[in-house]
């Protein structure tokens, strides 16, 4: 049985669930479900008043895009494609002239060559 943890709202203990199994003779008739601080006796599950579970992160969020942005902006960006001369951009395709391959953006590159005239600055 694991611990359910629950906030009474008889007692208002930060505690566990207790839950038993309620026999009518050999047939389990239904659950028990009480309060392990004070005793105080749930009518059904729904009545419990289970304690939140913590909020699951939320892993790609707006905010956690432009949070990623600004790490490229500390130096990390000096490498990327898009800012090496080597860099050939056209509508269809975006294209190292040096690796001869299609390449985005975004990769970088270790013969990254920083195109003159390019800041390393992200144009907005
Ligand atoms: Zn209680």
């Amino acid at each position: 049985m694991s611990a359910v943890e629950i906030i009474c709202k008889n007692c208002g203990a930060d505690t566990l669930l207790k839950r038993e199994a309620v026999y009518d003779g050999f047939t389990k008739t239904g659950e028990k479900l009480t309060c392990s601080g004070c005793g105080f006796e749930y009518a059904s599950e729904s009545e419990v008043p289970f304690k939140a579970k913590k909020a699951e992160p939320v892993i790609f969020t707006a905010a956690d895009r432009s949070a990623k942005v600004d790490v490229f902006d500390k130096g990390e960006n000096r490498r990327l494609c898009r800012y090496c001369a080597n860099y050939i951009v056209n509508p269809f395709t975006q294209f190292c002239s040096v690796r001869k391959k299609e390449v985005q953006a975004t990769d970088t590159c270790s013969q990254f060559k920083l195109n003159s005239g390019e800041t390393g600055k992200p144009v907005l």
